[in-house]
């Protein structure tokens, strides 16, 4: 992974922080794109950079495609084209569907599919030219088993399986590949917010009973990062502790 240039993003806080650290640790040049999280993903870079890697912290909303041109120019201009992408960034806004208003539907599957579609796009060359390009998205669990209150997240997460299988056979076309790892329930803001009561009972339902941790979805992504998954395209990875879809 040496020298290879990646682009995380959303990875300012949770999974995608412990990604972007992990390819650091790997010696990668790694772009830390955060949307709001300023000095969060600042103190990502410092830790990347006193590790011995290179990083750099890119604000762009991946919903906004001129944002995200921005972001690759600045990546070009600083570590030339990329070698990975990894579509983590994300959100939810968990309300019942009954109750759902149109707009939290939309901002849901704004951010998680315009903002594969924004980021896929914009790299893809990149991605089809590097000698094994590697696209990696972060689907869920929840896009598997969908999950009370979260039709949105639900829909966007099960619509990354399919984005992911049809980049597969596309990039395959250039020796690229593109995989998706399904997280289970990991311990990050998204998770640690929710009631105690929820939170015991997704521990009650899960056979490791406990929450995942962001390494242990970093690790996995490093593996699908590295020459080690060169003959695994289209795949989903679960890592969810054992927990039914
Ligand atoms: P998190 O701790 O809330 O972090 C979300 C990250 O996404 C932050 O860095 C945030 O940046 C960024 N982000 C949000 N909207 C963005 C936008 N429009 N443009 C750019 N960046 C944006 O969440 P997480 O738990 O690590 O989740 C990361 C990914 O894993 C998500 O795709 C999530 O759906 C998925 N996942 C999580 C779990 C879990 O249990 N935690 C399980 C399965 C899948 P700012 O703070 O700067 O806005």
């Amino acid at each position: 992974m040496r020298q290879k240039t990646c682009v995380v993003t959303g990875s300012s806080k949770g999974i995608g922080r412990g990604i972007a650290e992990r390819f650091g640790a790997d010696g990668c040049n790694v772009v830390v794109n955060y949307r709001s999280s300023k000095s969060e993903a600042e103190a990502v870079v410092e830790r990347i950079e006193a590790a011995g890697g290179s990083a750099i912290a890119v604000q762009a909303d991946v919903t906004d495609q001129d944002a995200v041109d921005a972001m690759r120019d600045r990546t070009r201009e600083t570590f030339g084209p990329i070698d990975v992408l990894v579509n983590n960034a994300g959100i939810n806004q968990d309300v019942l569907f009954d109750e759902m208003s149109h707009e939290e539907w939309d901002v849901v599957l704004d951010v998680h599919l315009d903002g594969a579609f924004h980021c896929t796009q914009t790299f893809y060359d990149d991605l089809a030219d590097a000698e094994s390009g590697r696209l990696i998205n972060i689907s869920s669990i929840v896009g598997q088993g969908g999950n009370l209150g979260q039709a949105n997240y639900a829909t966007a997460k099960a619509g990354i399986f399919g984005f992911t299988r049809t980049l597969a056979l596309e990039l395959a076309r250039e020796g690229s590949t593109s995989n998706c790892v399904a997280p289970g329930f990991i311990a990050t803001d998204m998770v640690e917010s929710l009631p105690d009561s929820i939170k015991g009972k997704i521990r009650d339902d899960t056979p490791l009973g406990r929450l995942g941790t962001v390494e242990e979805i970093a690790e996995i992504v490093a593996f699908l990062a590295s020459d080690h998954s060169s003959f695994i395209t289209g795949e989903v990875i679960d890592a969810n502790g054992g927990k039914d879809l």
